[in-house]
């Protein structure tokens, strides 16, 4: 029986490009295992979607001149564009712009205020009185009362990941002007989170398999006491609240934009014009829902979206939430205003997608922060890629291409060592795949680039190309057996490099996708006619590493 798997991936504000702190927290992540389920035969529903709501927004566009709508719009296509060249697998990439996430917003919305999980209730909030408005989020800055770092925002602070309401930010400043808001009172809704404290912790008592980072985090949060949370803002640009009287308020964008992963899954059936189809993906026990996310969305993935998704009743909760922490470059967080980030539009610009994602992968900050350089990119690149994965899949491919014809030659009484590659190389697909399987994605490409070392290790060994002279049967069985594994690591691979191993399918003599074949450990038949192998990675020149970094800003 195929599994149903529903993967829920960010949804990035279309307020800048798309950096690789983003890319290797979530979208990545989310494509890697979304690739590997579908290989294996299972049913995936991926959904993501610009989010077009928001203080983010509206602060840029002020910036700019320009209209939400115009900023929100750009964005959006350029994201697209990235998913495109990245090969991120989307099911369905939408926006919270739509009608129909609206609807589905404001559905939820008004269940949860009809089960009594939302009230109504007046709260102080920042007033600037040169501008002249109430200061949501992002329009004020101050000292974060939990670990003193100065530059928290409205709604939450960076630096220990914990959500905040305005009020309680230590000096705070208007971030139009710089003057120290007043304090003024403000009718808004609230969810009623104080009541979720007891179930969430119950529910989370056979999260075991969660990464042990997000798990605590979560747990230390409950056993502080969640508060109740408002859930709309004084602010013009988001989704209408549905009752009369509140023209001048919008639906806070993070409980919206994460009931995007239900309106995407329902947007997704309704294109499919099955309307009802999204339900296998969100009711009953057979399906099971991951999020990708990065560890500063949290407390939404783990916390508020459940909790909503308790008072809707009916709705599966989240199985995992295998959230990544955060790659640094310089040792610091990605920044825009310092300019401190790789941007994947630049970056695709002049170098190979696969060589990116591979050495994302390798890097994952699965379980702690890692730290992006050009040099390792460069290194791993050349060594690993060029020099042991290509290497490996040229030599083999345009040795047999001009020694045997063009076909795979037929093996000529196997020894032990030939058979034990091709073993290794089985256990190797399994182990892969388990891996990914288990949100372990570091290691799944580990365990594949160890096998690829052990075939280079066996060619040595075999050397097909000094004995194809002396003995043309023994160097037929040993490129054989190489090949079968060539195939194998295709397949392990393609997950973390689908464009290189879609050109290695081709090469290998087959017609189709790669996915089309399962995860399944086959050995090419003998007589199978190659295409004219080409190499599948390029060699990096050192020289580049201090061009990237003098890019880079401190
Ligand atoms: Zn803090
Ligand atoms: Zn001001």
């Amino acid at each position: 029986m195929p599994e149903k798997i529903f993967i829920g991936v960010a949804w990035p504000y279309a307020n800048g490009s798309l950096h690789t702190g983003q890319i290797v927290g979530a979208y990545l992540p989310a494509d890697i295992f979304a690739r590997y389920h579908r290989a294996a035969g299972n049913r995936v529903l991926m959904v993501s979607g610009s989010d077009q709501h928001g203080t983010p927004i509206t602060v840029r566009a002020e910036q700019e001149g320009r209209s939400p709508q115009e900023v929100a719009g750009h964005f959006h296509r350029e994201f697209l564009e990235t998913w495109e060249r990245l090969g991120i697998s989307w099911d369905l990439y939408t926006t919270t712009g739509t009608e129909n996430h609206a609807q589905v917003a404001q559905d939820i919305f008004l269940t949860l205020l009809n089960k009594g999980h939302i009230y109504k209730e007046s709260m102080p909030l920042p007033y600037c009185p040169n501008d002249r408005r109430f200061l949501p989020d992002r329009y004020v800055e101050g000292i974060c009362p939990h670990c003193g770092y100065d530059g928290a925002r409205g709604d939450q602070c960076d630096n220990c990941g914990k959500t905040l309401n305005a009020a309680d930010l230590l000096n705070m400043r208007c971030r139009i002007c710089g003057a120290a808001p007043e304090i003024r009172s403000s009718e808004h809704f609230f969810l009623r989170l104080s009541a979720f404290n007891e179930p969430l912790k119950a529910w989370l008592a056979d999260k075991g398999h969660w990464r042990k980072p997000v798990l605590n985090w979560t747990l230390g949060i409950l056993t502080e006491g969640l508060q109740d949370r408002a859930i709309t803002r004084d602010i013009e640009w988001g989704v209408p609240i549905p009752l009369e009287g509140y023209a001048t308020k919008r639906i806070y964008v993070w409980f919206e934009a994460v009931i995007g992963y239900l309106s995407a899954a329902k947007e997704w059936a309704q294109s499919r014009g099955e309307p009802e189809a999204w339900r296998e993906f969100w009711e009953g026990d057979a399906a099971r829902t991951y999020y990708f996310i990065g560890k500063d969305n949290i407390p939404f993935h783990t916390l508020i979206w459940p909790a909503m998704l308790m008072g809707c009743d009916g709705l599966n909760l989240p199985y995992d939430v295998p959230a990544n922490q955060y790659l640094t470059v310089r040792g610091a967080k990605a920044s825009t205003s310092r300019n401190l980030a790789v941007w994947v539009p630049d970056y695709l610009s002049r170098y190979d997608p696969d060589s990116l994602r591979y050495h994302l992968s390798a890097t994952m900050p699965e379980t702690s922060d890692s730290d992006f350089t050009w040099a390792d990119f460069v290194r791993r690149n050349n060594d690993e890629l060029v020099a042991t994965w290509g290497n490996l899949v040229h030599r083999v491919l345009t040795f047999t291409y001009r020694h045997f014809d063009g076909a795979i030659p037929p093996p000529v009484e196997p020894d032990e060592s030939d058979r034990g590659l091709l073993a290794r190389a089985e256990e190797t697909l399994a182990q892969v795949g388990k891996e990914i399987g288990l949100c372990h994605l570091r290691a799944g490409l580990g365990a594949a680039m160890a096998m690829a070392q052990e075939a280079n290790r066996y060619l040595e060994e075999k050397s097909p190309w000094k004995i194809i002279e002396a003995d043309r049967p023994k160097a037929a069985t040993a490129l054989h057996a190489a090949i079968g594994a060539i195939n194998a690591l295709k397949v392990a691979f393609y997950p973390y490099m689908p464009f290189t191993c879609q050109r290695l399918h081709s090469y290998l003599g087959f017609a189709g996708a790669v996915t089309d074949r399962g995860w399944r450990f086959v050995v090419p038949q003998p007589g199978q006619r190659l295409a004219k192998p080409e190499a599948l990675f390029k060699k990096l020149e050192p020289s580049l590493v201090e061009e990237e970094e003098a890019r880079l800003g401190h």
